[in-house]
């Protein structure tokens, strides 16, 4: 990770932002090559999700055809769209801090495991050393305490952890006594926190008890602001398309099923932003809406379900560290019947655990009746109903509008059902670079092994899709090559011209961004009107005709997929 890391900074794809100033914690800023990247990761996914569908057209497995549009609301929107979401006051994580090294957890990021030192098997004075504090007086005892790391820090094995805390040398590792297995800090009693010894303490029972902590920004809108003007920063872009539905049904023509797309910066303030652009406090969401009749709905949750997980695989995405996860019963939330994530195994993870890249749910009726009516809660007997207060009024106000949906052919009305696939922009580019981050060897130009990184980013996704380079700067090859670089660019292709250096390292350069095509003009052009063009996969160079370079690569293109 640290290699992909340096990559991205050294080459200009992700910068930490504000790095002058020292940086800002869980914000990051996209240089020129991430800034194409990303776009192309976004353009993939609206070309992919929205418009390559339409009403005529029924694609491979879908229950019927259907219509998909766009839609771009605003990062500030009523106050109310949150109480009514659940977001005002549910949307929060649990989190501690530390007394001693001042450091704040999410709880559930806190790994943790029980031990104790088997005493009568370790030397006196050993033990003297070390935390005094997890230890009474008869220094052949020790106390039972958890041991702790956060989920990043250590490969689950908490030993080299349970060491320092108890003043160990690495030989007595195998006297310590592990009484539990590897849990999360919110599996443990809070009456057990003071035999917890935090990461990096000395000694335990300095955590706080834990709080709730609203993960949505605040911000006050007007110059006259006061609490009551104070808005929120959205945490996600869904509540845009689900208050404007009305709006879109009646202003298109589109009939159900039909979804709507958004591509839009949504804000939370993560309590421990962390793994890059992973956990960011500031990130890029491309949600779908799809709403449908309540009885397809279960067949359309599965058809997206299973259109998402693909769509990562036909953009490069091994099979191999890619998941579909369906959560269990206990994981899903109150209002749905379905909810799966598309995980994947970012390299800054334990063998074997994988971070979510998107998430896609069943949602009911639950979104749209909560802007109607006010917030749902399940009812005893299991129904949603509107929450109240103690005097029997909804505690929080929906619209009152009619968010219904009327199928005039069937003559029905009801709430349409909704599918949710909400993917993070940032989330699945830097899994795409990880994917495509490779390290070979390879022989020069003179037959000497060289050492290369290469970025196997899918053509669609590579920053630049071709660079042209003349072998030297002389003999006509830069004006050769500067024209037919003028020719790509001209044909829409994103290209660079590189005549700096010796043949072999602009290659290097060209591999390590990740650009799938290079073209070498050199002594035979001038005689024979041919270029070399080079892959950065296979390796392969063919000569073609300098007059086919434009069409050689787009038949490439369309051969790996991009049309
Ligand atoms: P997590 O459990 O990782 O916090 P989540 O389940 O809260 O994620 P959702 O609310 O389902 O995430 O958001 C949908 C998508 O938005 C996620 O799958 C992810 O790709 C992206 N996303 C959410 N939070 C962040 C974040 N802090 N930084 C970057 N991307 C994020």
């Amino acid at each position: 990770m640290e290699k992909i890391v340096a990559l991205c900074r050294r080459r200009g794809f992700i910068f930490q932002n504000s790095e002058i100033y020292g940086g800002q914690n869980g914000f990051w800023d996209y240089g020129p090559l991430g800034t194409e990247l990303k776009r192309n990761v976004r353009d993939a996914w609206y070309t992919d999700m929205v418009r390559s569908h339409n009403e005529l057209r029924v694609p491979r497995g879908a229950p019927s055809s259907f219509q998909m549009v766009g839609l771009e609301s605003a990062i500030i929107m009523h106050p109310q769209v949150w109480k009514c979401s659940g977001h005002y006051d549910l949307f929060h994580d649990l989190m501690v801090d530390c007394r001693e090294t001042r450091a704040r957890y999410r709880l559930d990021q806190v790994r943790c495991r029980q031990v104790t030192v088997d005493g009568g098997t370790v030397p006196g004075q050993l033990s003297q050393e070390g935390a005094q504090a997890v230890r009474p007086g008869d220094q052949a005892e020790f106390e039972t305490v958890y041991v702790t790391s956060t989920a990043e820090d250590v490969s689950g094995d908490l030993t080299a952890e349970a060491l320092r805390v108890f003043g160990l040398k690495k030989k007595y590792a195998d006297r310590l006594v592990w009484k539990s297995d590897v849990i999360t800090l919110d599996e443990i009693p809070e009456s057990d926190y003071c035999r917890v010894v935090a990461p990096g303490a000395t000694r335990a029972g300095t955590l706080t008890a834990p709080r709730e902590f609203n993960l949505m920004f605040k911000t006050i809108v007007g110059a006259l602001g006061s609490e009551d003007d104070a808005a929120f920063l959205r945490p996600e872009t869904a509540q845009g398309i689900f208050v404007n539905f009305r709006n879109v049904a009646d202003s298109t023509r589109v009939r159900l099923p039909f979804g709507v797309a958004q591509i839009g910066k949504s804000f939370r303030n993560e309590i421990t932003p962390r793994n890059f652009t992973f956990r960011s406090r500031e990130f890029e969401q491309m949600e779908i809406e799809f709403f449908c009749h309540p009885d397809q709905s279960r067949a359309w949750y599965a058809w997206w379900r299973d259109r998402r997980y693909q769509w990562y695989q036909d953009l490069g995405i091994s099979s191999e560290r890619l998941i579909l996860r369906d959560h269990d019963a206990s994981e899903l939330a109150h209002y749905s019947v379905g909810t799966a994530d598309i995980e994947y195994a970012f390299p800054f993870l334990e063998d074997g655990e994988y971070g979510e890249l998107e998430g896609v749910a069943h949602r009911g009726d639950f979104d749209l009746r909560s802007h109607m009516e006010g917030r749902l809660v399940r009812s005893a007997d299991g129904h949603l109903e509107v929450e109240r207060d103690e005097h029997g009024q909804p505690r929080y106000r929906g619209s009152g509008k009619d968010l219904s949906y009327f199928d005039d052919q069937t003559r029905e009305r009801f709430i349409p059902h909704v599918i949710e696939p909400s993917a993070g922009a940032d989330r699945a580019t830097l899994a795409f670079l990880c994917e495509a981050y490779h390290e070979d060897t390879q022989p020069d130009e003179h037959g000497k092994p060289q050492h290369r990184t290469v970025m196997r980013l899918h053509p669609r996704l590579a920053p630049i899709t071709a660079a042209v380079f003349p072998l030297i700067k002389k003999e006509g090859m830069p004006e050769k090559a500067a024209a037919i670089y003028g020719e790509l660019r001209a044909a829409g292709l994103n290209c660079q011209y590189d005549q700096q250096g010796a043949i072999g390292r602009r290659y290097r350069r060209q591999d390590e961004i990740g650009t799938p095509f290079c073209i070498t003009v050199d002594g035979h052009t001038a005689s024979d009107d041919t270029v070399t063009l080079r892959d950065r996969d296979s390796l392969d160079q063919v000569r073609i005709p300098a007059g086919r370079v434009v069409d050689e690569i787009q038949d490439r293109l369309r051969a790996a997929g991009c049309d």
